[in-house]
C-alpha cells in the first residue's frame, strides 16, 4: 500500500527523522492560513499524488502554466495562487501515464535552501532477506538512470537483522555522501532512524529523493515515498487509515472486496482465469497472437458462483475491454460453477463484446451444457491456443 508524501513525512517525523514543517491542504481556501502559519519567507507548494516525477510534471488545464507539480513560492499571494491552479487540476508525470492524476491534496511546506541533493532508499532485498540501503550523491535524479549511466556513484549495503543497524552503517552512508564532521554525525543518526521506522512500520520501500544538506548545514528529507507490506497491514491500523482509495484503481478496489487477485492492464482483452500461472500463460498467448490483455485476473481455486459473477462484472464494466477470454482449468474449481457465475453476471449486466470460453477439467461437460442451454452468444474453444486465436480474431473483426 502506498501513501502520500505528507503522510510519509508525518510517519518519519514520529521517529525523529528531520523533515521540513508542512501543512496538508485540501481546498484552496485553506492555503492562506497554512502559508501564514508556516511563516515563509519561502514556501513549497507540492501536489500530492501517488506518483513521482511531480516536479517535472505538467498540468492538463492551462491555468497552471508549465511550472510543474512542485512550486517554490516567495509570498503568501503566490502560495494561494498556486494552490488555486493545482487543486482539482490533473498532473501528468512520467509515472502517471498520459491520463495523469487529479490532484485533490497539496502539501504546503517550509521552503529549504538547498546546498546539496542526495539519494537514500531502503528496501527489502529478497535475495539476502535483509533490509538494504541504496545511497547516492546523485539526488533529485531518477535512480534508475544513475544506476545505468554511473553505477559507481551508488553505494548499497544490507543490515543483518540479528544486530540491527550499527554505527558502521552510518559511517558507510556518510562516506558514500562525502560528509564529514557534524554532517557525518547527522548521517549516522539519520541512518539509524530510517532503519528503525522501516522495520517498526513494516515498510516495503522507503525512498528519500532528495535528501539535502541545507545552506544552514542540516541534513533534511525533502521528499519521501513510502510503501508498506500489504501482508503486514493488519498489524498497523494507523497505517491502514492513511489509505487514499481515490489514488487506487476503482476496479482493483472492487476486486479486493471479493478477494480476487486482479490488476488492471492497458490492453483490450479481458481475461478471467483460475490460477496465477495459467493467468500469466493466458496473457502471454494473447500477446503472441497480436493483442494485449486488459487485466490479470485469478479467481482462485475455490471460487463461488457469486465470486465468479463479481469478477465477470468487473471485466465487463471496463470500457477498454473489447473482448473477453474465460480460460478455466477445473481442478478444485469446477467448470459448472464458472459457467453459472458467467451466466448470472451476463443476465445482470448484459454482454456487449465477444466472449470466448475455454473450459477443461472437473465437470467440464456439465459446464459446457450449462453455457449451451443458456442461449448466450459464446464462442467456445478447445484449448488455450485455439481460445487465444479466436478472441483476438473476434476483436479484430469488430474494429
Ligand atoms: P518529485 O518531483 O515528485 O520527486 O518531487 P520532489 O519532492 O522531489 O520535488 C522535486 C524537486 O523540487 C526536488 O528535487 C527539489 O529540487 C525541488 N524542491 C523541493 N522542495 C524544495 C525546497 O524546499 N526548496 C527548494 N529550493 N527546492 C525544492
Ligand atoms: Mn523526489
Amino acid at each position: 500500500m502506498n501513501i502520500h508524501e505528507y503522510q510519509a513525512k508525518s510517519v518519519l517525523r514520529e521517529f525523529g527523522v528531520p523533515v521540513p514543517r508542512g501543512i496538508p491542504v485540501f481546498a484552496a481556501s485553506e492555503a492562506e492560513a497554512a502559508a501564514k502559519e508556516l511563516g515563509g519567507p519561502v514556501w513549497v507548494v507540492k501536489s500530492q499524488i501517488h506518483a513521482g516525477g511531480r516536479g517535472k510534471g505538467t498540468f492538463k488545464e492551462a491555468k497552471a502554466g508549465d511550472k510543474g507539480g512542485v512550486r517554490l513560492a516567495r509570498s503568501i499571494e503566490e502560495v494561494v495562487a498556486y494552490a488555486g491552479q493545482i487543486l482539482g487540476n490533473t498532473l501528468v508525470t512520467v509515472q502517471t501515464g498520459p491520463a495523469g492524476r487529479q490532484v485533490n491534496r497539496i502539501y504546503i511546506e517550509d521552503g529549504s535552501n538547498i546546498a546539496k541533493e542526495f539519494y537514500v532508499s531502503l528496501l527489502v532485498d529478497r535475495v539476502t532477506s535483509r533490509v538494504s540501503f541504496v545511497v547516492s550523491t546523485e539526488g533529485g535524479m531518477d535512480i534508475e538512470d544513475v544506476a545505468h549511466n554511473t553505477p559507481e556513484k551508488i553505494t548499497t549495503f544490507s543490515v543483518d537483522p540479528a544486530t540491527g543497524v550499527m554505527p558502521h552503517h552510518g559511517r558507510t552512508v556518510a562516506k558514500a555522501l562525502g560528509l564529514e564532521g557534524d554532517l557525518a554525525k547527522q548521517a549516522g543518526a539519520l541512518t539509524a532512524k530510517l532503519y528503525e521506522a522501516f522495520v517498526a512500520k513494516d515498510m516495503a520501500m522507503l525512498e528519500i529523493n532528495p535528501l539535502i544538506v541545507s545552506a544552514e548545514g542540516e541534513l533534511r528529507c525533502l521528499d519521501a515515498k513510502v510503501s508498506f507490506d500489504s501482508n503486514a497491514l493488519y498489524r498497523h491500523p494507523d497505517v491502514f487509515a492513511l489509505r487514499d482509495e481515490g489514488e487506487e484503481d476503482a476496479k482493483e478496489i472492487e476486486a479486493s472486496k471479493h478477494d480476487l487477485n486482479y490488476i488492471t492492464l492497458s490492453g483490450s482483452i479481458g481475461c478471467m482465469v483460475n490460477g496465477a500461472g495459467l493467468a500469466m500463460a493466458t496473457m502471454d498467448i494473447i500477446k503472441l497472437y497480436g493483442a494485449e490483455p486488459a487485466n490479470f485476473l485469478d479467481v482462485g481455486g475455490g471460487a463461488t458462483k457469486e465470486k465468479v459473477a463479481a469478477a465477470f462484472k468487473i471485466i465487463t464494466a471496463d470500457e477498454s475491454v473489447k473482448g473477453i477470454l474465460v480460460n478455466i482449468f477445473g481442478g478444485i474449481m469446477k467448470c459448472d460453477v464458472i459457467a453459472e457465475g458467467v451466466i448470472a453476471a451476463v443476465k445482470e449486466v448484459g454482454l456487449q463484446v465477444p466472449l470466448v470460453v475455454r473450459l477443461e477439467g472437473t465437470n467440464v461437460e456439465l459446464g459446457k451444457e450449462i453455457i449451451g442451454k443458456s442461449g448466450l452468444d459464446v464462442i467456445s474453444a478447445d484449448d488455450l491456443d485455439d481460445a487465444a486465436q479466436k478472441i483476438v480474431a473476434a476483436v479484430k473483426a469488430r474494429h
